[in-house]
């Protein structure tokens, strides 16, 4: 077999845990299986790089962040192949480029568009373990660019289509995907297995064990994905094609995000048009909303719009907003950043009723109150108080039973 395993920052954090990751990658190798290996940069290390651009410059040019924060993967890509060389077995360690992960030119977030791997497929034919740098590429330009916060998990998914892997590992600090965050909810359970589209909201809509685009690309290039500790031998979670097992379970997991941050404008003239000037000048920055709420009038006269943008961009939300202010004739706005979003996500929602109703009864019944909702087939999400964050996931986790049949 052929094998991506994908080990994350803790999973590398010293030369201690590199030295174990040599050890479960050596005997996978001697179990009969090339091997390529992905690693991240230490645990703290790509935070520990930002915050170093920061004490130089508050804005860093973005394609040197990128130059900055690839060498935290290079630095374990070598001495992981060198603890798997002091081992016995042959090893090299690769670049993004080296690899030949070709992605666009967006810095800080590239897109992978191809990954050629001659260097890569050569070596594993002569019987080499191949230790590749995770979080980069390179563009056509020949500039270094990363991936994204997370990004290793989208390398290890990418390299493991583009090679015909087998199966793609990802090795972390939980045993496994979990109805909920396992270090919030100490009651949450571990998934045998979980299908490729609740993953993809679970992950979309906070859970960071997986790298939302490293679940978008396993689902369309249907590579299977196990998630499982680097710490110990448990079996994992499969991330696979849905089966009619799953559909019996409700609710699959539970999700929180406290990225969100809510603009209201208020008094808006009930009119066609006005939502579309809004949202085409908050789309032009680069600004993705993702909750909207607007209350038709009765009566034609004004009402309220409320949206919500990741944290981050609340303040340049706010300025957008306040510069067509007149332009919309509405009367004025507001911003709050102490909001987040919980969600519970199952594929089984679509054949039990009455799963929203269940959300909003659970919440209602410790006081939290519901500033917006949006729901899909498959999930259905609440904005609330941060300061109620742990408490809806637990209570929602408890109602639902979750992960039970
Ligand atoms: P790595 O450094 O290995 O990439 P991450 O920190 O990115 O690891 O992701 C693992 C973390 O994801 C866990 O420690 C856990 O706190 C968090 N997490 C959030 N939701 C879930 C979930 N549903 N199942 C498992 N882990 C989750
Ligand atoms: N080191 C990068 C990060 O911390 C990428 C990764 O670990 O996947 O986001
Ligand atoms: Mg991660």
């Amino acid at each position: 077999m052929l094998i991506v395993q994908k080990y994350g920052g803790t999973s590398v954090a010293d030369t201690k845990r590199i030295k174990a990751v040599a050890r479960r990658v050596v005997e996978t190798a001697k179990n009969g299986n090339k091997v390529v290996v992905v690693v991240s940069a230490m645990a703290g290390e790509t935070d520990k790089l930002i915050n170093l651009a920061h004490k130089v410059s508050s804005t860093p040019k973005e394609r040197e962040m990128d130059m900055l924060l690839s060498s935290g993967e290079r630095i374990t890509a070598a001495l992981t192949a060198i603890a798997i060389e002091e081992l016995g077995h042959k090893a090299i360690a690769l670049t993004g480029r080296q690899m030949g992960i070709i992605t666009d030119t967006v810095h800080t977030k590239a897109k992978i568009e191809k990954i050629t791997g001659e260097k890569a497929k050569k070596a594993l034919d002569e019987g080499y373990v191949i230790v590749v740098a995770g979080f980069q590429g390179i563009t056509e330009d020949d500039d270094v660019t990363t991936l994204g916060r997370g990004g290793s998990d989208l390398s290890a998914v990418a390299i493991a289509s583009a090679l015909d892997a087998d199966l793609c590992e990802i090795y972390t600090d939980v045993d496994g995907v979990y109805t909920t965050d396992p270090n919030i909810v100490p009651e949450a359970k571990k998934l045998d297995k979980i299908s490729f589209e609740e993953m993809l909201e679970l992950a979309s809509l906070g859970a960071k064990v997986l790298q939302t685009r490293s679940v978008e690309f396993a689902m369309k290039y249907k590579m299977p994905v196990v998630v499982r500790s680097s710490f110990n031998n448990n079996p994992g979670t499969l991330v696979t094609k849905e089966d009619k097992d799953m559909e019996k379970i409700m609710v699959a997991g539970i999700t929180y995000d406290k990225n969100q941050g809510k603009i209201t404008i208020m008094g808006v003239p009930d009119r066609p048009g006005i939502a579309a000037k809004l949202f085409k000048k908050i789309a032009d920055a680069d600004i993705v909303v993702d909750m909207i709420v607007q209350n038709v009038s009765s009566d034609g006269k004004a009402t309220d719009i409320s949206f919500t943008v990741p944290k981050t961009d609340c303040k340049k939300a706010l300025e957008l907003t306040n510069e067509i202010l007149k332009e919309l004739d509405a009367k004025g706005v507001t911003m709050r950043d102490d909001i987040a979003k919980v969600s519970i996500v199952g594929v089984g929602m679509r054949t039990h009723s009455g799963v929203a109703a269940m959300m909003f009864e659970t919440l209602a019944k410790h006081g939290i109150n519901i500033m917006a909702i949006s729901t899909s087939e498959i999930k259905i999400s609440c904005l609330i108080e941060t300061k109620y964050t742990e408490l809806a996931v637990r209570v929602l986790h408890e109602t639902f039973g979750v992960g039970e049949r």
